[in-house]
């Protein structure tokens, strides 16, 4: 029996059957997928080892053999054809990254904005630092900037703090220790809610309350070691740190926490056998954890992914668990600017008075974006711009997928040609079917009614040559061009008279319809 030919093989293979080393290494980088990936590390390792060894044996190094091909594929099966065949969470991958540079660029100008000060850790941070990371559900990785540098998370812990929680105590029971809604006051203001309990996870009072649900009753060492355990899942094992200045200093000048853990306390908010003491260190130890843009964006993409690592596949929270905490930072995750941030920017985020802010864009990417100058707010000036700025350039605001909504701006999430194509062709499809209603929804999205697919064929000769007058009527409309020319000369009017559809024919000569021959000889 024959062996089933390799399609992905074939798709990269030359003339004399081989695919080329550097070609497949570029592949993958060009989609964004690292040689450091957890998924494709022994891949890339098999790569380089064979290639050393065909070398030691005086055979082509350059060049891969079907069988080696076959051999790497198993490695990752999924992954390696998703890459070859560009089937990622974003397909242009380097058009994307270069694009997010463009924005890093021109937001790098920006000096505006002071340090944070309430410790002096934050404030001996060097003002210029800057980075940005990205991290796709697919695993697709893009840095620049100071992406190696460490900063502490500071309230970006907030969301992780209540996934686990959640985990922990279920939404049900969660719930009655901590509300949903946004205060409306600063994130350390000294309230609580009519029933005397924390507004919502995203603040203070809330994140203090949600650290007293994380393995009540443990030994601080072992809830420490835990939490640092899941912000490591959460970051495909990338390093996580713990700045131990910045926790000294928190605990050293915590009044106004201390101040909303006593006012708790007093309402009896707590879950029963609280130490406020402990409670309070545990919150100020995951504000002190260290992150680089780099892991963040990891975490943000956990998020974005369902709580799914895209490096690992560890399934570190539920996702009906990360779906709320993704609707709580859409309310409550930007301080005071959290209503105008879900106005303009439309996508949940985390900020923290380290000046760093994790994005969640659902189903498609985490970004994690950290440069310390904050807005009088307490949000990172250069941050918040780079969220504007990606969504004036993409449409990744939740809303952006509203019919009829139409601009310039792309969608990463599409291959162009598979998004330009396939919409012609369903609108194609609509006409030659007599479905006004969905071509009418298609030009409402922006589809251009006059398109051709490949063969150079339009919604018009469709509707011509299958005889449906009514889609033919909405296209004269529309004012689409009356005698376009398919790859075979053909015009609408010439598959009408081949069909003998009488309406059709007059309908077209009305508008100025012409056989290919009459057309051919005006042109
Ligand atoms: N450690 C800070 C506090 O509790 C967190 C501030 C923040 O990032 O919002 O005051």
């Amino acid at each position: 029996m024959s062996e089933q030919p390799n399609k992905l093989f074939q798709a990269y293979a030359d003339k004399e059957n081989r695919v080329s080393r550097q070609a497949l290494i570029d592949v993958f980088s060009e989609s964004g997928i690292r040689s450091d990936d957890p998924r494709v590390v022994s891949l890339f390792k098999l790569l380089k080892k064979n290639q050393t060894l065909a070398i030691s044996q005086g055979l082509e190094p350059d060049f891969i053999t079907p069988s080696e091909f076959g051999t790497l594929q198993e490695i990752s099966p999924t992954l390696f054809e998703n890459v070859l065949s560009g089937q990622l969470a974003i397909p242009q991958f380097a058009e994307f990254s270069q694009a997010v540079a463009k924005i890093f660029e021109k937001v790098e100008a920006n000096h505006e904005g002071h340090l944070a000060n309430y410790i002096p850790q934050l404030e001996r941070v060097s003002p210029d630092k800057f980075g940005l990371s990205i991290c796709s559900i697919d695993g697709q990785r893009f840095d620049i900037g100071d992406s190696e540098d460490f900063f502490c998370v500071q309230s970006c812990s907030k969301p992780i703090t209540y996934c686990l929680a959640l985990e922990e105590q279920g939404e049900a029971v969660l719930h009655r220790y901590v509300g949903t809604e946004p205060s409306g006051k600063t994130f350390n203001e000294l309230t609580l809610n009519a029933k005397g309990l924390p507004h919502n996870p995203m603040i203070n009072a809330g994140a203090i309350m949600c650290g007293a649900l994380i393995k009540p009753g443990a030994p601080p060492s072992d809830r420490f070691d835990y939490v640092m355990s899941k912000w490591k899942d959460c970051a495909g094992s990338m390093k996580i740190g713990f700045d131990n200045a910045v926790y000294l200093s928190e605990r050293q000048t915590a009044d106004r926490n201390f101040a909303l853990g006593y006012f708790m306390r007093e309402k009896k908010a707590f879950p029963k056998d609280a130490n406020l003491q402990e409670v309070l260190e545990f919150y100020f130890q995951c504000c002190s954890i260290e992150v680089t843009t780099q892991a963040m964006s990891i975490i943000a993409a956990t998020l974005a992914n369902g709580g799914n690592c895209p490096l690992t596949g560890a399934q570190v929270f539920r996702p009906d668990h990360v779906k709320n905490c993704l609707s709580l930072m859409s309310s409550c995750g930007m301080y005071d600017f959290s209503g105008e941030f879900a106005f303009r920017v439309g996508i949940p985020a985390k900020s923290g008075v380290s000046g760093a802010i994790m994005l969640v864009v659902p189903n498609v990417l985490g970004m994690a974006v950290w440069s310390p100058r904050l807005d009088e707010l307490g949000n990172s000036v250069r941050g918040v711009d780079v969220c504007l700025e990606l969504v004036s350039r993409f449409k990744f605001h939740t809303f952006d997928s509203m019919l009829g909504l139409r601009d310039d701006r792309s969608d990463p999430r599409r291959n162009i040609y598979d998004s330009r194509l396939g919409g012609t062709i369903a609108f194609c499809c609509a006409a030659s079917e007599g479905d006004v209603g969905e071509m009418r929804r298609l030009v409402a999205r922006g589809l251009d009614p006059g398109a051709c697919d490949y063969d150079r064929r339009t919604a018009l000769h469709l509707a011509a040559s299958e005889g449906k007058v009514a889609s033919l009527r909405y296209l004269l409309e529309l004012g689409v061009e009356v005698n376009p020319m398919d790859r075979w000369g053909n015009t609408p009017l010439d598959d009408a008279e081949r069909q003998n559809h009488l309406d059709i024919i007059s309908v077209l000569t009305e508008h100025g319809g012409k056989r290919h021959d009459e057309r051919r000889s005006r042109l």
